[in-house]
């Protein structure tokens, strides 16, 4: 053992038998006290009196007063500091959620680092009541202060600065301790998340509802009305059939994004070459271009050009992409799709663009573009045959493809759609 770990041991050992003199001091007083009434009573040799008062201090200096248990927990406390860091207050800091300690009176005892950030000033001494005045809040307080309920538990929004919503737990701390605790649970984003679910239902819902709905007020005026005209019959099937096109359109790409989201933690792991993803994109648009009086021109430069990925999921991207550009810029007559190398920018990322010259999106619908069943113009976006999905399939292909979708446009001049893959690692 070194110099330094000798005189820890000593150390230690000192403060342990201080310990256990102090925990046997009053039984230590009535032997001494025994020993010297009977000295006194019986007479006898001074000498042996002091060596049994000697040995009674040596033992109460060494025996542990307590179980052993417990002197297992002493010998530790003793040595090491014990559990003195496992205080409330630290307790309280390491919870991340807000949580206020209050006594009987509603008044604040403690408040975490959590709470404060989320209600402000919660100085000891503040009265809840006073604090937190939605009802539901009252009521909660008071029930368990008056020892109506054991625990409670409410949804409670606070509204400033931003609407949040949490779920609160009041209850006692112990038995007769006379404090109690409220914990607040932040619900905001999967309230969040339950709203956009029950939104894009509603939506999709609409969505097929609406060519149900034509087909079958079709149905009904072919066997009425229409039953002996063989051209309403022949037109109303045509419409019949646009509208069940447009209903196995939409179910495709409710699949498509459904079967995304659920592959969405997958990295695609295989190189793709992106010339050639991007041109046999072109090749099988090219008749949509020329019906739509597009030309679509090639800006590539030598050299390859490859991202880790998935090629049909690509191919998606960039058909997308450019089935837009031709559908909605089709009056600025052409479509120019470039691809940049990682030496084009500082990020050294690959990037693949398609620019139209169509009217453009104005500005505050961009960020909005990609979400799902977005659209600038409802009209045009279905006559165009479009979901409203597309742009939304492009951003979860994209994520999942670590890389990212930016958009410029100007208003009369057009639109760029630009997606950017990170430099290979
Ligand atoms: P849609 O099925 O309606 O085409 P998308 O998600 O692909 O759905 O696009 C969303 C909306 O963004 C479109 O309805 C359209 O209003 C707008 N948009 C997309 N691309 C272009 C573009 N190149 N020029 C103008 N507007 C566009």
């Amino acid at each position: 053992m070194s110099d330094q770990g000798r005189e820890q041991w000593i150390r230690r050992a000192m403060r342990l038998v201080a310990h256990r003199f102090r925990q046997n001091r009053w039984m230590l007083a009535a032997a001494i006290a025994a020993v010297l009434a009977v000295h006194i009573w019986a007479g006898g040799d001074t000498r042996t009196v002091a060596a049994v008062v000697g040995a009674l201090i040596v033992v109460a200096g060494l025996a542990p007063s307590r179980t052993a248990g417990l002197l297992a927990t002493e010998a530790e406390e003793t040595a090491n500091g014990g559990t003195r860091g496992l205080s409330g207050e630290n307790l309280a800091a390491a919870v991340t959620d807000p949580l206020i300690v209050f006594d009987g009176a509603g008044a604040v005892v403690h408040a975490n680092d959590a709470a404060v950030n989320a209600f402000g000033a919660l100085r000891p001494g503040i009265l809840l009541l006073l604090k937190f005045r939605a009802p539901e809040m009252q009521e909660m307080i008071q029930a368990v202060l008056f020892g109506h309920a054991a625990s409670r538990q409410i949804d409670f929004i606070e509204r400033v600065p931003i609407e949040r919503v949490f779920r609160v737990t009041a209850s006692a701390v112990g038995r007769g301790t006379g404090l109690y605790v409220m914990v607040f649970k932040d619900q905001s984003e999967t309230r969040r998340i339950d709203r956009m679910r029950a939104d894009f239902i509603a939506n999709a819902s609409h969505e097929l509802r609406t060519p149900l709905a034509s087909i079958s007020g079709f149905v009904e005026t072919l066997r009425g009305p229409a039953r002996d005209d063989a051209k309403a019959r022949d037109h109303f099937l045509q419409i019949m059939q646009n509208q069940t096109a447009r209903m196995a359109r939409l179910i495709d790409d409710l699949l498509s994004l459904s079967r995304l989201e659920m592959k969405s933690h997958l990295r695609p792991g295989v190189k793709v070459d992106l010339r050639g993803v991007v041109e046999s994109v072109i090749d099988s648009l090219s008749p949509l271009a020329r019906e739509s009086g597009v030309t679509v021109e090639r800006d590539f430069p030598t050299g390859t050009f490859e991202a880790l990925g998935d090629r049909d999921e690509l191919f998606q991207v960039f058909e997308n992409l450019l089935e837009n550009a031709c559908k909605y810029g089709a009056s600025g007559g052409r479509v120019v799709v470039s691809i940049g190398g990682p030496d084009t920018n500082a990020e050294r990322e690959t990037t693949v663009t398609i620019q139209d010259f169509g009217p453009g999106i104005p500005e505050e619908h961009i960020p909005r573009v990609t979400e799902r069943f977005y659209r600038v113009d409802v009209e045009t976006s279905r006559s165009q045959k479009g979901t409203g999905l597309g742009l939304s399939i492009v951003k979860h292909i994209l994520t999942r493809h670590n890389a990212r979708l930016s958009i410029r446009s100007k208003l009369g001049e057009g639109a760029a759609f630009t997606v950017h893959f990170p430099a290979a690692e």
